[in-house]
């Protein structure tokens, strides 16, 4: 037996086999090779089997009359012409390289240059590129781009996991991570705590370990690898018992959130993919605080379309219906990346071009965005918020977009309907100005996550400094008291949509501020909930509570 000690992401026990996970980044590395002639024939091998597959979807395509027959036929002919190819065989012959490096590299020049146009055909040759590079790195590998198919459930270990990775597994299978990366605020935590699984960081993980069975205790933040008798019997007790506290908790799921005192606070959840809204509702969420809507740009290789889109923000509002769901824009960016945007390579990302100050250099992909949710609006109770704004003249310039949206909506004939507007209080910038900005907006949503990187100049992601990241700084808690002072002045609703929300210790804390919302991963929501109905907060007479609530 071996013992791992490392940081938990999530609690709870998981026993089961590891499934070690190989590390993609590592396709595209710069290996060398000696036989040149050898890679040169796995590239048309892989080349012939990619236009073999795509010739098979053009096919399926046009007999569906599915638009997405054009693209296919595009990339077939792109793979045929000698330009592509060229590249990348010139690149394995001169510089002895293997051809999974030899395509990144290629999609990499070839696009970067135009990446930023969003003329149509450019758009469409970028894409085109990106998602052949994409299909023979799989092919060249002999991966899948299916979702990982776990034939059994299992532990997932591997060395980093992004958050595209992530959505890739099938998630009714997974018991729990360890990684050896990871920080607790990264997305790909933020995202598997939503798993309401087990999750550990900074475990020396190895590839040996595929197959072996493993203890995770998620308490106490370690792991037994080939675990002996004695702890897989104490372990498995400790499960059952574990089992019974989250019955204890479903007996909360229909209860209201109003203190003894009969304070009320409103109690939502933070989804990302749509897999998540079940999960949400299974804990009792009375709303969406926070859709992250980056998911649905991640793990592909192009751009979704509005329709795609529009018919996840047209679920969202329907599973909801009288129910607030809030979508927050496209925040791409840091440790959310989509390749296929052509996004530059920034010294600081976290403080680059990300969150709405992206959006607004790219209209046309955040007009297709805004269009889809103005047009799911009228099938619930949407709203839509914008991350990382720091001044009152890019509320402004939103409203412009917004309004041109609402216009092209109009002129369609296509119905919506006027939807709440917000922002992510996440920039030090965005706490001073909260009064300014809340006379624009009808709600103000506290992103502690963002904010206490920005506010103490730490790395969110950062494990040096997890001793001295605290998001309960008191910067942040004076802040927080800030936004919601400022923000009910101008007759906004405050809520909290950072993990700093989800924390018990400080529920009554946030009460007696006056936060009228708790926005939280959905596993949070049932403990909450239970704490906020033992709470007495020997307050006055609750009064001047969140409009959109009443
Ligand atoms: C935040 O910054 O607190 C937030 C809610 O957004 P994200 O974690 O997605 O950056
Ligand atoms: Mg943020």
């Amino acid at each position: 037996m071996e013992i791992y000690e490392g940081q938990a992401v999530f609690g709870g026990i998981a026993i089961g086999k590891i499934r070690y996970r190989y590390n993609p980044d590592l396709l595209g590395y710069p290996y060398s090779v000696s036989d040149v002639k050898q890679e040169l024939v796995r590239y048309e091998n892989a080349k012939e089997l990619a236009i073999q597959q795509l010739t098979e979807q053009y096919q399926n395509a046009l007999s569906e009359g599915d638009a997405e027959a054009a693209a296919f036929q595009r990339q077939i002919r792109l793979l045929e012409e000698p330009g592509f190819s060229q590249a990348i065989e010139s690149m394995v012959s001169t510089e002895k390289v293997t051809v999974s490096y030899a395509v990144t590299t290629t999609r990499d020049e070839m696009t970067s240059t135009f990446a930023a146009l969003e003329d149509e055909v450019v758009v469409n040759r970028i894409q085109d590129i990106r998602e052949i590079a994409g299909r023979l790195t799989y092919i060249l590998n002999g991966l899948s781009r299916e979702k990982d198919t776990l034939e059994e459930p299992v532990i997932v270990a591997a060395e980093k996991l992004s958050p595209s990775e992530v959505m890739e597994l099938d998630k009714s299978k997974v018991l729990g991570f360890v990684t050896q990366g990871g920080s607790p605020l990264s997305h790909t935590a933020i995202h598997v705590r939503a798993m309401e699984v087990p999750v550990l960081i900074h475990i020396p993980v190895h590839a040996k370990w595929e197959g072996r069975i493993c203890v995770i205790d998620g308490s106490a933040g370690k792991i037994y690898l080939d675990p002996d008798a004695d702890v897989l019997d104490e372990y498995r007790r400790r499960q059952e018992k574990e089992q019974k506290e989250r019955e204890y908790l479903q007996s909360l799921k229909d209860e209201e959130d109003i203190t003894a005192d009969g304070h009320r606070v409103h109690l939502y959840a933070n989804i990302g993919e749509l897999e998540d809204l079940d999960n949400a509702l299974e804990n009792g969420a009375r709303g969406i605080g926070l859709l992250r809507s980056e998911f649905q740009y991640l793990g592909r290789e192009t751009y979704p379309r509005e329709k795609e889109l529009f018919l996840a923000y047209q679920q969202v509002a329907q599973t909801m219906g009288e129910e607030l769901a809030v979508i927050r824009t496209l925040d791409i960016g840091t440790d959310k990346k989509a390749d296929y945007m052509g996004l530059s390579l920034e010294l600081n990302p976290a403080m680059g071009n990300r969150g709405v100050r992206f959006c607004l250099q790219r209209k046309k992909m955040f007009k297709e965005q805004l269009r889809a949710i103005y047009r799911a609006s009228v099938y619930g109770n949407l709203a839509v918020m914008y991350p990382m704004v720091t001044s009152v003249e890019e509320i402004h310039e939103i409203q412009e977009v917004v309004n041109e949206v609402k216009e092209s909506l109009r002129e369609r004939e296509i119905p919506y309907r006027e939807i709440q507007q917000g922002i992510v209080v996440e920039t030090p910038a965005a706490v001073l100005m909260a009064r300014e900005m809340a006379r624009e907006l009808d709600f103000l949503s506290i992103g502690t996550n963002d904010l206490t990187q920005y506010t103490l100049a730490m790395d969110r992601q950062n494990p040096q400094l997890k001793d001295r990241y605290k998001e309960n700084h008191p910067a942040i808690m004076k802040m927080i008291r800030m936004v919601v002072r400022e923000g009910h002045r101008e007759g906004c609703w405050v809520g909290i949509c950072g993990e700093l929300a989800a924390d018990t210790g400080l529920t009554a804390e946030f009460l007696r501020i006056g936060v009228d919302m708790l926005s939280v991963g959905p596993a949070s929501i049932l403990p909450i909930r239970k704490k906020i109905r033992e709470l007495k907060l020997n307050l006055p007479a609750p009064e001047g509570q969140a409009a959109h609530h009443k």
